[in-house]
């Protein structure tokens, strides 16, 4: 592998990133829709906290300067 690749794989490798879906906090406040009641007829979105679904809780991403979003 040439003196450049190298210097790739080891950014890649290396650099971690605060995840932007949380904010580097792990978790996430995300919207459901809660189906209709005999109290409510037409359902509404409930907010719950859940683990990031981007960093899988941990806070951090790996960089990829390669993932096109
Ligand atoms: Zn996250």
């Amino acid at each position: 592998m040439s003196k450049i690749g190298n210097y790739v794989v080891g950014l890649r490798e290396n650099l971690f990133i605060e995840c932007p879906e949380c904010g580097g906090e792990g978790r996430c406040e995300y919207e459901r829709a809660v189906p209709m009641s005999f109290s409510n007829p037409h359902g509404y979105l409930e907010d719950y906290w859940a683990d990031c679904d981007n960093c899988g809780g941990v806070g951090d991403i790996e960089s990829d300067p390669y993932d096109e979003q």
